[in-house]
């Protein structure tokens, strides 16, 4: 067993095959039942929370929350997805199925457990492609074109239920026996249960101890006993009495009408997000296509630098990184260029950093690992001086391009052109007025305009956004020693695609002029030099910055250069009613937005939220009220 685990690792499970069974040699326990693990599955947890019937009931555009102690192999999911397909569920609704796990069995072990059931084959394919790597926290994984939602978090039983918000409608308990595994069933994680439970919420367990019973009971669910599988003469289920008062947050209902403004990367993901999920969205900009502004750039890298303590800020970058890999792997289309990507350590100052990130943490090398200047250069296939962090799954992405196709789909209804400018809320809906134009009028809104959010923002006090001018270089192929990578350092440049590298950007705090400038392409000139010298193909003095092309744009950052994602709120905490801000995304929109759509579409549709709790408090709006000015009044309220 490996003992030395530094963050974000995670140990693995430490299997041994008994009889063609994997066992816990950890736990000295099966995984499932010698005799039948599928049967078993269907037996204990399927049957006796009467899935295939609850299922085929569900009103269309609806969702089943299953939440699980212990994924080990993911058999019992993959059971529940199975059985899920078999009920014909209305084509907007979703399963998600929620599950912890301490020990994660590694990729090879969990295909060869899951190779022992054919019929499961399909599930278990996708479910392998998207496995994450064993790294801590909570990881969503999108699965049958987003019929099945899996939440998986790595981690303890208890970590996992104080930090994830959703409600259950069946619990699969699944540690190994209460003998060998006491912690997964000891008083403080049965209590966890009731909290993520609601009047109605079933459970199944195969285990009949009597303390678990007692536990369960005390925790609010009605307990019987009932015959178990093969050599178990018992089994347990329950269910929260009807009558039961609700314990756990019901949630805001689901809107009928939902805008949202500003088609950027962030707008238009969410309302791909949403439309996917079966709601009608309102996509509203100014321009008159999405992806024009700061999203509007030929190329962007998918990038995030993590820092050196592994804490909630690293978390948020690596939890966006693999979720948005996975994210335009799968719908990224011919728009994601997934060429691996390199940060350099282009300075002796970035060099030491790295030196201090490398001992201080464990990253698995699937998602990072530190290279010399010769394997860069090879990994580049041009030379560099320096050697760096080579990130094997990240690359570029044509961001306006993926922005004009996430749009394209018959619950998303554009209202470009329209210059919205006041918000201001009237019995219970949202009034977007735009210039001369007719009210927008929703139930909800979403605000991700980017720079121009803070003008839109329905409260009198600031919020502590800033825009930060960038302006980017195109450089001609012919000019270049082509990177095979992304290379990323002080700025990037990326791999020359149709005959033009994106280079750039620059970061101008106090220059707000939107024409680009020759000023502007030499920096970026001197920036690619010194970080990348082995690029040009001759010195770089000779490229007149007078004759590049480019493209500016305006940022949106906070003042912790972290991003915004959730319900507005005033000064003192309290929810406006209705409205969401998605913004200061800043030069990384590509690396977080997936993820924080993902999330923002979980809160809109009152599902399962894909963001534990610190990670939600990170992302949340209260951080960016400036505190000095006067309580914060709604306009128009
Ligand atoms: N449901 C699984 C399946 O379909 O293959 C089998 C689960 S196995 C019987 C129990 C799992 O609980 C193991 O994978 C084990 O590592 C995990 N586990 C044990 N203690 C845990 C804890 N404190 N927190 C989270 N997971 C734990």
């Amino acid at each position: 067993m490996k003992t030395d685990i530094r963050p974000p690792s995670i140990e693995t499970a430490d299997i041994e095959w008994r009889d063609g069974v994997p066992c816990s040699t950890r736990f000295d326990d099966v995984y499932f039942s010698r005799d039948d693990g599928l049967k078993e599955a269907r037996h204990v947890f399927i049957r006796h929370n009467r899935l295939a019937e609850r299922f085929s009931g569900l009103p269309g555009r609806s969702s089943f929350v299953i939440a699980e102690t212990g994924f080990g192999t993911g058999l019992n999911f993959l059971a529940a997805w199975q059985i899920w397909e078999a009920s014909n569920p209305d084509e907007n609704a979703c399963l998600h199925f929620v599950s912890v796990e301490r020990y994660p069995l590694g990729r090879d072990d969990l295909r060869r457990a899951l190779s022992m059931w054919p019929e499961l084959g399909d599930y278990a394919d996708q479910l392998l492609e998207h496995y994450p790597p064993p790294v801590q926290g909570a990881h969503r994984l999108i699965l049958a074109d987003g019929r099945i939602r899996l939440t998986l978090f790595f981690g303890d039983v208890l970590e996992a239920w104080r930090e994830l918000d959703f409600q259950a409608d069946a619990w699969f308990l699944d540690g190994f026996a209460p003998a060998k595994n006491p912690d997964m069933w000891e008083e403080a994680a049965i209590n966890a249960l009731k909290g993520h439970s609601r009047p109605g919420t079933t459970l199944a367990t195969f285990t009949a101890v009597g303390d678990v019973r007692r536990l369960l009971s005390e925790a609010g669910f009605s307990m019987r006993k009932t015959p178990g599988f093969g050599r178990k003469l018992e089994m347990l289920t329950g269910e929260i009495p009807l009558s039961t008062e609700a314990d756990g947050n019901a949630g805001e209902p689901v809107p009928h009408s939902i805008a949202i403004i500003g088609a950027g990367v962030g707008g238009s993901l969410l309302a791909r997000n949403l439309a996917e999920r079966g709601l009608e969205v309102t996509l509203i900009d100014k321009a008159p296509e999405a992806g024009t502004a700061a999203s509007g750039n030929i190329q962007g890298a998918l990038y995030v630098k993590l820092g050196v303590e592994f804490n909630d800020q690293a978390r948020l970058g690596l939890s966006s990184l693999l979720f948005s890999q996975r994210y335009y792997t799968r719908s990224g289309g011919d728009d994601w260029h997934p060429t691996g990507l390199i940060q350099l350590a282009y300075s002796d100052v970035e060099a030491n950093r790295q030196a201090r990130f490398t001992v201080r943490n464990d990253y698995p090398s699937v998602v990072l690992r530190a290279v010399d200047a010769d394997e860069a250069s090879r990994l580049a296939g041009i030379p560099l001086k320096t050697g760096g962090l080579w990130f094997p799954h990240s690359g570029w992405l044509a961001p306006g391009m993926l922005c004009r196709s996430l749009i394209r789909h018959p619950r998303i209804h554009r209202c470009f052109g329209f210059d919205a400018h006041r918000l201001t809320p009237c019995n219970g809906k949202w009034h977007i007025a735009g210039n001369g134009e007719q009210d927008v009028i929703a139930d909800r809104v979403v605000i991700c305009a980017g720079h121009l959010t803070p003008g839109l923002i329905p409260l009198a006090n600031n919020f502590r956004l800033r825009t930060i001018r960038g302006q980017v270089s195109h450089l001609p192929e012919p000019s270049l020693n082509n990177p095979d990578v992304v290379l990323c350092g002080p700025g990037y440049i990326n791999p020359a695609h149709k005959g033009t590298a994106l280079t750039g950007a620059t970061f101008d705090l106090h220059n707000h002029s939107p024409g680009m400038s020759a000023e502007s392409h030499r920096e970026n000139l001197t920036m690619l030099a010194s970080m990348a010298p082995g690029v040009f193909k001759s010195p770089v003095e000779e490229i007149d910055p007078d004759l590049l092309e480019g493209k500016v744009a305006f940022r949106c950052t906070t003042h912790d250069y972290q991003p915004v994602a959730g319900p507005l709120t005033d000064r003192e905490g309290r929810k406006l009613e209705g409205i969401d801000l998605f913004t200061g995304l800043g030069s990384k929109g590509l690396t977080y937005a997936p993820l924080l759509a993902e999330y923002l579409a979980d809160r809109i549709t009152n599902q399962p939220q894909c963001l534990p709790a610190s990670l939600a408090r990170r992302v949340a709006t209260r951080r960016c009220h400036r505190q000095e000015t006067s309580p914060s009044e709604p306009i128009g309220a």
